[in-house]
């Protein structure tokens, strides 16, 4: 069992950096809604269902007072909401943020039902968040707010209901924290209430490569459907992140040739392949890409129309925009990060024929794997990576045909075929189970 409180250090040491917030839009969640309305449109959704659908099921707005460490006593705002547990728990992360607003965290709890269920797993969409700076609180400071609102969630929370996992700025030790704190409540360890859990006391493995594996599995299958060999296939990585660099790895190993990658730092190409490994090994070493020898530095942005076969963007949102959608030359956009392709991007691309992976099925293999450790967590029972891995990839493989064979019978492209596939699949639910009262 690894000891994870530890009472000195910047909070800065725990916490991600770089994470995006959500889309910059006035009323995130109104911009999330958008793109269901376009698809329920399509389907003829029931209006009731319609109704029932656009509402979170809970919005809960805690006070999360805590005692700083000069002494003093501050209090901040957490919520945490569910937007729809109709297939299952609700399941999402925690982020902890200045922008945090209960729009967005609407938004990203809506979309969380979407992506459950694209790849039918038996969760409802939920997110958290907790207004706060992390780089500007203490380690303990950052125990404090995490313990404070789990507690403060303590109904709403638990393997049943509501299971939250890492998001921005949190991690697996905020995670620890969340699990310690409602374990002390229920008065024995309750493992399953979040997952992206140390993988010393429940976590899973292959969890961490979980979401670029994803990246990598659909990838394969989008070349496969367009009849372009794999092998040699040249892809450009935006981000090298957790999702980008595994990816990247992934598609190296599997004969595909990465060409280009970037981080805040800048950008580097190498049009023969670079050696991925060598990459990671370099950014272990100095942090940033900048500097990588056997590459040349290109310009950020020119990474994203480079001459390539797939194009996976994996840092933040608004990536492709209407600005560069038309100069994008890759056959296949795979979208590891949340909502980098704007609405009016989404039109360009699809008129130049781009196959875009949308992100609620290209980046679901974390939350796929977050299901296998809270299925593992509730059996006590524990698998091997391979295990793991395996069943990763025929959930990812059968959601992306799911998605290719609305997207065939409907005529419309992969995002909206996506929404159409998770509005049924949650609707056919709400059909069967009827209203209570
Ligand atoms: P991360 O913080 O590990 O990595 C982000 C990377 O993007 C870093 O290399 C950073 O330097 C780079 N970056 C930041 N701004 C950039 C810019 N303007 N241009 C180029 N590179 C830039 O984050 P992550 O976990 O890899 O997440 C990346 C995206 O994937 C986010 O949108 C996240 O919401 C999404 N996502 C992540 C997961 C997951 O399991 N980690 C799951 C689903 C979706």
């Amino acid at each position: 069992m690894s000891h994870t409180t530890d009472s000195s250090g910047p909070a800065s040491q725990i916490v991600g950096r770089d994470k995006d917030p959500f889309l910059g839009e006035d009323n995130p969640f109104e911009a999330m809604m958008a793109r269901f309305d376009n698809a329920a449109e399509r389907l003829h959704l029931d209006p009731g269902i319609y109704r029932v659908l656009r509402q979170p099921e809970k919005q809960i707005i805690v006070s999360v007072p805590i005692v700083r460490e000069h002494g003093e006593i501050e209090v901040f705002t957490g919520y945490r909401v569910l937007h729809n547990t109709s297939r299952g728990p609700a399941k999402g992360g925690i982020r902890f943020d200045p922008n945090v607003t209960l729009d967005e965290v609407k938004a990203l709890a809506a979309w969380m039902t979407w992506k459950c269920a694209v790849v039918n797993i038996p969760f409802g969409g939920a997110k958290g968040g907790v207004v706060c700076d992390p780089p500007n609180l203490s380690i303990v400071e950052l125990e404090r707010i995490t313990r404070r609102y789990t507690a403060a969630l303590f109904e709403t929370l638990g393997p049943e209901s509501d299971i939250p996992a890492p998001d921005v700025n949190t991690n697996e030790r905020v995670m620890a924290w969340v699990m310690d704190t409602y374990s002390m409540h229920v008065r024995h360890s309750v493992t399953a209430v979040v997952t992206g859990k140390p993988i010393e006391m429940g976590g899973s493995l292959g969890r961490r490569e979980a979401t670029g594996r994803g990246c990598m599995i659909v990838t394969k299958e989008a070349l496969a459907h367009l009849g372009i060999p794999a092998h040699g296939a040249r892809v450009a990585v935006q981000g090298f992140g957790n999702v980008g660099s595994v990816a990247a790895q992934l598609l190296q190993r599997d004969g595909l040739a990465v060409v280009a990658v970037s981080d805040v730092s800048g950008a580097i190409c190498n049009p023969k392949g670079l050696d991925v490994d060598q990459v990671l090994s370099w950014v272990r070493e100095h942090r940033y890409l900048a500097g990588f020898p056997g590459a040349d530095a290109i310009a950020p942005d020119e990474l994203l129309t480079l001459d390539v076969e797939v194009l996976l963007p994996a840092a933040v949102e608004h990536a492709i925009t209407r600005r560069n959608a038309s100069k994008i030359k890759a056959k296949v956009v795979c979208e590891g990060a949340n909502g980098p392709t704007t609405p009016s991007a989404d039109k360009i691309l699809e008129e130049h024929g781009v196959f875009v992976i949308p992100d609620i099925l290209a980046n679901a293999g974390g939350v796929t794997v977050s299901y296998f450790e809270w299925v593992q967590d509730r059996a006590a029972y524990f698998w091997d990576e391979v295990t793991v891995n395996d069943r990763l990839t025929t959930i990812l493989q059968r959601s992306f045909h799911d998605v290719l064979s609305v997207a065939r019978r409907h005529e419309v492209n992969m995002r909206i075929a996506a929404y159409m596939l998770a509005i049924e699949r949650v609707a056919a639910v709400h059909r069967l189970r009827g209203l209570y009262a």
